[in-house]
């Protein structure tokens, strides 16, 4: 049976997480009859739930609109701009990088609020004016928020697979329950894209959610995609396996949080070198910028030895007695223990661990782990995403950042969705509801696999897209493996049209996946030649065969769309209006660092 359920709104919000949550709520705060559709129980999915760090805003947000008083007040808004803008290197959009600075602090708000009704405890670091905080808490906290929004009604487990547009514009989406498979078509006037990001890794830090689904429909539907190349990196577990995609790792690098400092060598002991030089030197509000740094100070030891190791080097502890580990990780947990069972982080037992490192030499041995990708669907200041009714918030998108985060991804996901919520309830109210055109259509594709006896395993191909990735297009690549990646992901792109899923369509993860891995493969093929074709290294860009950042030529996003299902690339210029751009070369991305974000 193929037949559909029908379900009506004004607004439809797909993406239950903050961006989701927050659009959904302030759509419905502007009297908009608002559905929210998401791939697993709200507060309990996406990137938001794995937050292991803190988020902020700034001084005289934090104190006169969040109500700390306390607030480091000479962390102004202004200087809170100059790092984005920086630390973007050129490709952020200022308009919207403006929004986050102005928008962020009665989002927070907001969220605070809810944490403070459900009981949590964030913890605010006046300094750096930031909450630190746990994704357990924080995902409560988005489910209360939209449980106390009754009138919002939400559809959980549901996997949203196309959009449904008229005449070019987007007036609902094709879907289904991921349990019963039961089809789901959403019609509305205006649909919010607040799915989040992707991770094309075999190495990951975060739940199967990440797959791109919003990037890859939005494209489908005829909107437009950018800086796909850029892709975040940050120290993460590979062994011991239980461990493995934590981004504990990282957090062992803040010395409010673990008193020991590591070494960093690859796995025959040679030290990975992070330089001493005061140039690089940061500070409690540009703390963000040492991902970037331990990516590029790691990564040339790292591609030296690439063909043999891969994605892998150690964090060394053999400095500390074992006493002192062990007391390392005691420390860490009371830093940390608001938010996880005793001795734990997240699911890790930290006791045993700190046995594991001292057994393994005082090693702990790690890979970078994707944890955000800055590309996504182009929006206006306004987050319409270039059809009409179409909107999109969070870490679907693209501009905010630019070519490297240094803001906080979860102050986008509640600032970005609060105002995209509202702007899709407006234009809702000016609108009546279309017919779709290609229903019958979204429907084929998404049924297809099912009605294959034979062909290729969606939960195959995607094994073979990580592999992909994770040799050719990592967070240190060169042009030779680019290429090889890029025929590669074609190739593999072209066979998911032979895929199959027979069966029933109840909980069917061959056809699940179906869905996902047919995003996840358009994204990253977007991504690999993206940054095939752009010869110099930028952000998160690291390309050990063109280390130069060169503004003179690479001062432009790759910008993508389909014609016939196929992507098709150009050239967008960055939107500049409040500070000029930097237009002078630099030798490496980490001369770029100490000369504009550090320095500057
Ligand atoms: C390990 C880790 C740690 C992090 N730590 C921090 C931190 O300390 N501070 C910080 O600021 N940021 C942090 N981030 C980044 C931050 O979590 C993200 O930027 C943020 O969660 C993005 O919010 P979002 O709402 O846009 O997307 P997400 O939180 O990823 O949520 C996306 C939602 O969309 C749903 N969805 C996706 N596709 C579909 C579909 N087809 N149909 C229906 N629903 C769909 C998902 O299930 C989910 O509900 C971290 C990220 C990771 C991975």
């Amino acid at each position: 049976m193929n037949q559909t359920e029908r379900i009506e709104s004004d607004v439809l919000v797909i993406g239950g997480s903050g961006a989701g949550v927050m659009s959904a709520v302030a759509a419905a705060r502007e009297g908009a009859r608002v559905v929210l559709v998401s791939k697993g129980k709200v507060g309990k999915n996406g990137n938001a739930i794995m937050l292991g760090g803190s988020f902020g805003v700034d001084g005289q947000g934090a104190r006169d609109v969040c109500g700390e008083a306390e607030a480091n007040q000479e962390y102004t808004a202004e200087s809170l701009f100059h790092k984005m803008v920086a630390c973007g290197f050129g490709l952020g959009d200022q308009e919207l990088q403006k929004q986050f600075v102005e928008e962020g602090p009665p989002a927070v708000k907001e969220l605070l609020d809810w944490v403070k009704e459900c009981g949590s405890t964030f913890v605010f670091a006046p300094k750096a004016c930031r909450w630190r905080a746990g994704g357990v808490a924080f995902g409560s906290a988005l489910r209360h928020g939209l449980t106390s929004h009754q009138e919002i009604e939400a559809y959980e487990d549901t996997i949203i697979a196309d959009l449904l547009t008229s005449d070019g514009q987007v007036c609902g989406a094709i879907g289904f329950e991921v349990f019963t498979g039961r089809l789901l078509e959403f019609r509305a006037k205006s649909v919010i894209l607040a799915t989040g990001g992707w991770q094309p890794y075999e190495l990951k830090n975060t739940n199967s959610d990440m797959t791109g689904d919003g990037i890859a429909m939005a494209l489908r539907a005829g909107a437009k995609v950018k800086d796909m190349e850029f892709l975040l990196a940050i120290p993460t577990i590979q062994e011991p396996l239980y461990a493995k995609g934590s981004i504990l790792p990282f957090q062992m690098t803040m010395p409010n949080i673990f008193p020991l400092r590591h070494k960093a060598t690859d796995l025959d002991g040679e030290e990975l070198v992070y330089s001493s030089d005061p140039r690089y030197k940061t500070n409690a509000s540009n703390s963000k910028v040492k991902k970037l740094l331990y990516c590029a100070f790691y990564a040339p030891g790292m591609y030296a030895k690439w063909d043999r190791y891969g994605n892998r080097f150690y964090m060394d502890y053999s400095a500390y007695t074992d006493q002192e580990i062990r007391d390392g990780f005691k420390t860490f947990y009371q830093n940390q223990h608001w938010w996880h069972g005793k001795d734990r982080y997240h699911h890790i037992d930290l006791p045993k661990l700190a046995e594991e490192i001292i057994q393994n030499k005082k090693r702990l041995m790690c890979g970078f782990g994707n944890e955000y990708s800055m590309g996504g669907v182009v929006i206006d200041k306004d987050f319409g995403a270039g059809l009409p009714g179409l909107y999109a918030a969070g870490e679907v998108t693209a501009g905010v950042f630019g070519a490297f985060r240094s803001g906080d991804g979860l102050t986008e996901m509640l600032a970005h969705g609060r105002a995209a919520g509202k702007n899709a309830a407006l234009y809702a109210r000016q609108v009546r509801q279309l017919e779709p055109e290609n229903t019958a259509q979204a429907l084929d594709r998404l049924l297809a696999p099912t009605q294959r006896g034979q062909g290729v395993s969606p939960i195959e191909a995607w094994k073979k897209l990580e592999s992909i990735c994770e040799e050719g297009f990592g967070f240190i690549r060169d042009g030779q493996r680019l290429q090889k990646a890029y025929e590669q992901i074609c190739e593999l792109r072209a066979s998911l049209e032979e895929m199959a899923a027979p069966g029933s369509r109840q909980y069917n993860l061959e056809w699940i996946n179906s869905v996902l891995v047919r995003n996840l493969a358009l994204c990253a093929e977007i991504g690999i030649r993206s940054a095939l074709d752009r010869k110099e290294s930028r952000g998160c860009h690291l390309r050990a065969d063109e280390p130069q950042v060169d503004n003179q030529r690479y001062l432009f996003s790759w910008q993508a769309y389909l014609e016939e299902g196929q992507p098709v690339y150009e050239k967008a210029a960055p939107r500049a209006p409040y500070l000029p751009l930097d237009t002078k070369n630099y030798p490496s991305v980490l001369d770029c660092i100490a000369d504009t974000i550090l320095g500057g």
